[in-house]
């Protein structure tokens, strides 16, 4: 068991892209927990990689030789960086005592900085700031020095300098986490209570859970019961994370490890959960536990109908080590069987989607996603909707609602205006507007979570030249008057292109949807006709042309090598359509809601 005295542990929270993942490799490096390699070393999935996003957290364990003389057990626990994750980085903050706040020398304090710090401080952690990328030539760290001041009013002094790229300052960094992290507290006598903050699939070993010990001591092949899913466990291996697992007979007090007890499946790992002895149990699970509920739907369906199982069993693969997907059987006039599945977010929806792809090579056609409603009958009953075709008769509703999100944008004055019209738009509502230091405001609005997942960010980045971060959290349901508006093809309404919009705005709306989905969809050997509708009513309306289909006759005969490329492009391009009564709908067009100018 360690001295608690000596431990440290800590997290590292930042705006995406400020550095937090080459700073936590430098400090590896530093204390020789890592050999120095290229690239990064913790995030560890090829998506992440490719993102640049830390989706999953980690805990990894250093040993610091201070300048004290004093060797030190650092705990750095990962937080992911994004909003859809924002539950998960409340707990791995909840696991710590310190956290180093970086900000990009360049950029200065942004959306995510602000929001990480308030949990931060709502978790009493000690906050260490740190003004990253101080080797950039456009580096202006006098400028965000000021902004940290402004911000978490700390003293100039108490505020750190590091280079994540060449590893200057890096060393102060380390000794401030031995300096200014208090240790962790807790006895060590009392009855086991341990934190889940993080869990894991390992294709051999189940899942692993990574804990933190608030108070008493585990050991080897204790029977262990989690308290909020009441399931009881032998604790088969605990220890510690290094760069690999290592094996511990016995964890303390403050310290950070990992359980392995023979759990094959993710949704029985919580995250927020606590861990204790069966037979003596403490009396309170830590505070804080939430069920992670998922926000966003949408449809998935297998383009090839004879995929539908393969496409089920993929899904219950992806949820063996992602337990905040949901999915359940779902059919569609239009598109036949397949998955109404339920995701944090966009980002979340969109990791499922490349995995579906990548990992199990499935084709399917997803449909716009929408947000959960609450929609109350007439009799007072109540009901969660989770897909705009699945609204009750109109005449029986009382009243829906939706959730609503309070927003961060962190801007230039100059992109006001438009950010502002773009917040009204949306249903936003202004609720503070604040200065941040010299030509940057922060602005929080209240605005419906339904316009965020329809096209929220790409307008935003375009509109601020990419000059604006966000960041959200839900805060509560509201009622809104919102109505159902059906896309007809050729007289046959298709419910998977429904959607749920404000009564104010449903009429440019419709008109909107029939306009873009005329350029997605392909001209047909017959006139098709789209219409959007509500109710019965008929609000708007295009047609497609016929055409006679032949592209190889732009080829002017000859080059038969290129005709057959064009054959096998159209061949490519058929893959992801979807028959709907005679007309031919390309994924796209599923999708058109999110294209709308
Ligand atoms: P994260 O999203 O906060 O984890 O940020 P990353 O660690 O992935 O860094 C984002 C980008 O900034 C990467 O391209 C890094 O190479 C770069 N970067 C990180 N730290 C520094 C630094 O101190 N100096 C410079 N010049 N670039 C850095
Ligand atoms: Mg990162």
């Amino acid at each position: 068991m360690e001295n608690i005295n000596k431990i440290r542990n800590f997290c590292i929270i930042a705006h995406i892209d400020h550095g937090k993942s080459t700073l936590a490799d430098r400090l590896l490096e530093k204390t020789q927990t890592i050999k120095i390699t290229e690239g990064q070393m913790l995030d560890d999935m090829d998506l992440e990689r490719e993102r640049g996003i830390t989706i999953k957290s980690h805990a990894i364990q250093m040993e610091y030789k201070a300048n004290d003389g004093q060797t030190y057990i650092l705990n750095l626990i990962d937080t992911p960086g994004h909003v859809d994750f924002s539950y998960e980085v409340s707990r791995s903050i909840a696991a710590c005592e310190g956290a180093l706040l970086v900000v990009d020398a360049t950029q200065g304090v942004q959306a995510q900085t602000i929001s990480n710090l308030y949990m931060a401080i709502e978790h009493d952690l000690e906050i260490i700031p740190v003004i990253n990328k101080i080797d950039m030539p456009s580096a202006m760290p006098e400028e965000v020095e000021d902004e940290i001041v402004d911000l978490i009013g700390c003293k100039r002094e108490e505020i750190l300098r590091a280079s994540g790229k060449t590893g200057e300052g890096v060393e102060d960094v380390l000794e401030a986490v031995v300096n200014r992290v208090p240790h962790p507290e807790g006895d060590n006598k009392a009855p086991l209570q341990a934190l889940i903050f993080d869990s894991v699939f390992n294709s051999f070993r189940g899942i692993i859970a990574y804990f933190k010990i608030e108070n008493g001591t585990i050991r080897k092949g204790d029977k262990v019961k989690f308290f909020n899913t009441g399931m009881e466990y032998d604790a088969d291996e605990i220890g510690v994370l290094k760069m690999d697992m290592i094996a511990r007979n016995e964890l303390g007090t403050g310290e950070v490890g990992y359980i392995i007890s023979g759990i094959k499946n993710a949704t029985e790992v919580k995250v927020g959960d606590t861990i204790t002895h069966v037979a003596r149990p403490c009396e309170k699970a830590i505070a804080g536990f939430q069920e992670v509920k998922p926000m966003v739907f949408a449809g998935v369906y297998p383009i090839d109908p004879s995929d539908y199982e393969n496409l089920r069993a993929s899904l219950e693969k992806l949820q063996l080590n992602d337990a905040s997907l949901t999915f359940m059987p779902e059919s569609s006039v239009a598109l036949g069987f397949g998955f109404r599945c339920g995701f944090l977010g966009l980002l979340h929806m969109e990791i499922i989607q490349e995995r579906l792809d990548r990992e199990f090579n499935m084709d399917v056609i997803t449909t716009v996603p929408n947000v959960s409603y609450m929609v109350y009958d007439k009799q007072g009953g109540e009901k969660e909707v989770h897909n705009p075709s699945g609204l009750p008769d109109p005449t029986m509703i009382d009243h829906i609602e939706e959730p609503y999100i309070r927003a961060t944008i962190i801007t230039s004055c100059d992109y006001i205006g438009p950010i502002m019209k773009l917040c009204l738009d949306k249903r936003g509502e202004l609720i503070k507007q604040e200065y941040v230091s010299g030509n940057r405001v922060e602005l929080h609005f209240m605005l419906p979570l339904g316009e965020i997942v329809i096209d929220f960010y790409d307008k935003l980045k375009s509109i601020s030249k990419g000059y604006a971060s966000f960041d959200y959290h839900i805060d509560s349901f509201r009622p809104s008057d919102l109505v159902k508006l059906d896309i007809l093809l050729n007289g046959e309404p298709v419910d998977a292109l429904s959607t749920l919009t404000h009564r104010e705005n449903a009429v440019a709306f419709g008109r909107r949807m029939c306009e873009k989905l005329k350029d997605l969809i392909p001209r047909q050997q017959f006139d098709i006709a789209i219409q959007a509708a509500i109710g019965a009513k008929i609000v708007a309306r295009e047609t497609i042309k016929q055409v006679r289909k032949d592209v190889t006759a732009k080829c002017y005969g000859g080059d038969v090598s290129r005709k057959r490329k064009l054959l096998e492009k159209q061949k490519k391009g058929k893959k992801r359509m979807k028959q709907i009564g005679n007309v031919e709908v390309p994924q796209k067009a599923f999708l058109a809601v999110l294209k709308l100018d």
